[in-house]
C-alpha cells in the first residue's frame, strides 16, 4: 500500500511528520520540484530582508514547541544571524527571522524524516493524476505511480490579474523572488496592494531608488502593527462551548457574537476604542500600535487565538450566516490578524515622513499607455514605469493565474469542485475531496485552496493543526 504526498510546504512537510508519527505501514512517495523541496514556496531562497510575520519564539513546526525554530537558530553556528534579524530590539523584545532561514530549519525537518526507509522522494512535478477505481495513479513527465491515498497540499492559488496586464513585460503579476527584481533607480516603481507583500515590496525598493513609490489599494489600509503577544486562555468562546449551541448542525453567528463579546469584556479588551482606530489613515493607524504595544498585542493575541479556531467554526454557519459575518464582522478579525513587525513599521512611517513612500487610497483602475501604467484613484491619476502586483493569492480556482496545468486537470476531470466561498469542497475537519461523484476514497487536500471550508487556514500553525487532524483521521 502506497500513500502520495504532493508538496512539500509546510502541510505537506507536517503530513509527512504525523504520518511518520502514527507509525503508518504504507510507503510514502513525496513529491516535489527540487527548488521548493521541503520549504515549499513562502520559506523559499530569497533576501534576508524579508522577515517572517511572527516572533521568532512563537512560530515553529512543532505546534507544543513554539520556540524550536529559535532554539534551532541558537544551535546553527554559521548563520550570519545580523543578516536574519531585524536590526533594532523592539521595545516588546520581537526578534524577527528571515523567511528563507525557516525554509532551511524546515529543511533540517525533512533531513531527519527522509531517513526513515519508507518515505522516498520524486523531484519532479506532478502532470495529472486520474483515478482507477479506488486507487490513483500519479503521472509527471518522466514516469506514472499507482498510489492508494492521496494527500494534495499544493499551496496557494496563483494571483489574479486584476486589471489584465499580465503580457506587459514592465509588470510583474508575483512578487516573490524579490532578489531577482533588479530595480532600476531612476525609475517610478508603483506597487498594487498594501499588505504584507506590499510591504515587502517597499523594504526591498525603497533603499534601491531615488523616486518615491507608490502603493496603491481601495481602501488604503495597512497590516496592524505587532505588539506584546500574550498567552491567551477562552473561558466561554471555547471550541466545544460553541458547538454546544448547534442547531440542526449549524451553528448560529449570533451565539459566535455573544461569546466573542463575554470573551472579549472577561479579557477587558475594549472592542469600541478599538473600533474607533481609523485604519485607513496609515500613519495614524501605525503610530497608535507603536505607541500602545500591550493593547495592540493583547487584541492581536486575542484575535489569532480566535482565528487559529476558526476552521472548525466557519464550517457550520449558513451561508446567510457566512455573508453576514464577511459583511460585519471580518474587517476586524481582518485588521488585526497578520501584524507586521515593528521595525517594519518605523520604516514605512519614516519614509512616508520623508516623501519617499506615499500609501494612496481609493485605487479604481490601471491602463498602460505608451510605456507607462496610468493608474487611476477617484480623484487623481498617477504614472509609474514598472507595477507590482502585491494583492496576494486569488481566493478562487476560476480567478487564479495557475502556475501549473495540474489543478486544472483535476478540476475538468469533476476530482475537485469549486466552493461558493472559496477553494474547492472538502468534508469539514477531515479534508476528504468531495468530487462530482461524491467523497472520494482516501483522497485528502489541505492548505489554502480549501479555504472555502477551511477559513484562514493559510498561516503556518493553522496548517500544521490540520494536519494533525486530516492525519488522525485518516489512521483511525
Ligand atoms: C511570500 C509569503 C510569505 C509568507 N509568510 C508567512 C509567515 O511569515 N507566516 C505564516 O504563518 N505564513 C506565511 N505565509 C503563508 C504561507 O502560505 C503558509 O504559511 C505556508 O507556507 C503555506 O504552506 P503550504 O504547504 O500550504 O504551501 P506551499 O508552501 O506553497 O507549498 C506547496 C508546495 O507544493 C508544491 N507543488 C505545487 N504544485 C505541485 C505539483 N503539481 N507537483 C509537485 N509539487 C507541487 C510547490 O512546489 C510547493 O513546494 C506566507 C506566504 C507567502 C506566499
Amino acid at each position: 500500500m502506497t500513500i502520495a504526498i504532493i508538496g512539500t510546504g509546510v502541510a505537506g512537510m507536517s503530513v509527512l511528520k504525523y504520518l511518520i508519527k502514527l507509525k503508518v505501514k504504507e510507503d510514502i512517495l513525496l513529491f516535489d520540484d527540487q527548488k521548493y523541496l521541503s520549504k515549499g514556496r513562502a520559506f523559499q531562497y530569497d533576501h534576508p530582508d524579508l522577515l517572517m510575520n511572527y516572533p521568532g519564539n512563537q512560530l515553529s513546526m512543532k505546534l507544543n514547541k513554539p520556540d524550536d525554530f529559535e532554539k534551532w537558530v541558537d544551535a546553527q553556528s554559521q548563520i550570519d544571524e545580523e543578516k536574519h534579524q531585524n536590526e533594532h530590539e523592539n521595545k516588546t523584545g520581537n526578534v524577527y527571522y528571515s523567511r528563507q532561514l525557516f525554509g532551511k530549519y524546515m529543511q533540517s525537518h525533512f533531513e531527519k524524516y527522509v531517513q526513515n526507509k519508507k518515505v522516498q522522494v520524486i523531484t519532479n512535478h506532478v502532470r495529472n493524476m486520474i483515478q482507477i477505481d479506488n486507487r490513483y495513479e500519479i503521472q509527471t513527465q518522466d514516469e506514472s505511480y499507482q498510489v492508494d491515498t492521496v494527500f494534495l497540499a499544493t499551496g496557494q492559488f496563483g494571483t489574479s490579474d486584476h486589471y489584465q496586464l499580465k503580457e506587459i513585460e514592465a509588470f510583474r503579476l508575483w512578487p516573490y523572488p524579490l532578489h531577482q527584481l533588479e530595480v532600476e533607480h531612476n525609475k517610478q516603481y508603483a506597487v498594487l496592494g498594501t499588505g504584507l507583500s506590499a510591504v515587502d515590496c517597499a523594504r526591498y525598493i525603497l533603499p534601491k531608488t531615488n523616486q518615491p513609490l507608490l502603493l496603491f489599494s481601495r481602501k488604503g489600509q495597512v497590516q496592524s502593527v505587532r505588539g506584546k503577544m500574550a498567552n491567551i486562555q477562552f473561558k466561554y468562546l471555547t471550541i466545544k462551548n460553541i458547538h454546544k449551541h448547534k442547531e440542526k448542525g449549524f451553528i448560529p453567528l449570533n451565539k459566535v457574537v455573544e461569546l466573542f463579546i463575554k470573551e472579549a469584556k472577561h479579557h477587558k479588551i475594549d472592542i469600541e476604542t478599538l473600533l474607533k482606530i481609523k485604519r485607513n489613515d496609515p500613519v495614524k493607524a501605525m503610530q497608535y500600535d507603536l505607541n500602545h504595544p500591550e493593547t495592540v498585542g493583547y487584541l492581536q493575541s486575542f484575535i489569532l487565538k480566535l482565528t487559529q479556531q476558526a476552521s472548525l467554526i466557519w464550517p457550520y454557519f449558513t451561508n446567510e450566516d457566512k455573508d453576514e459575518y464577511l459583511q460585519n464582522y471580518h474587517q476586524l478579525l481582518q485588521n488585526y490578524t497578520n501584524p507586521m513587525p515593528e521595525d517594519t513599521a518605523t520604516e514605512l512611517l519614516n519614509a512616508i515622513q520623508n516623501k519617499q513612500l506615499q500609501i494612496i487610497p481609493n485605487m479604481q483602475d490601471v491602463t498602460y499607455l505608451y510605456n507607462k501604467f496610468r493608474i487611476t484613484t477617484s480623484n487623481e491619476e498617477y504614472r509609474t514605469h514598472y507595477l507590482i502586483n502585491a494583492t496576494g493569492p486569488s481566493k478562487s480556482f476560476a480567478q487564479a493565474i495557475e502556475p501549473n496545468d495540474f489543478i486544472k486537470h483535476l478540476f475538468n476531470q469533476g476530482l475537485l469542485i469549486e466552493h461558493p466561498y472559496g477553494g474547492f469542497y472538502v468534508t469539514p475537519e477531515t479534508n476528504q475531496v468531495i468530487t462530482s461523484s461524491g467523497i472520494a476514497p482516501n483522497f485528502y487536500m489541505l492548505g489554502q485552496k480549501t479555504g472555502g471550508v477551511n477559513f484562514l487556514n493559510n498561516g503556518i500553525v493553522e496548517l500544521i493543526q490540520e494536519a494533525k487532524r486530516v492525519v488522525k483521521n485518516y489512521t483511525k
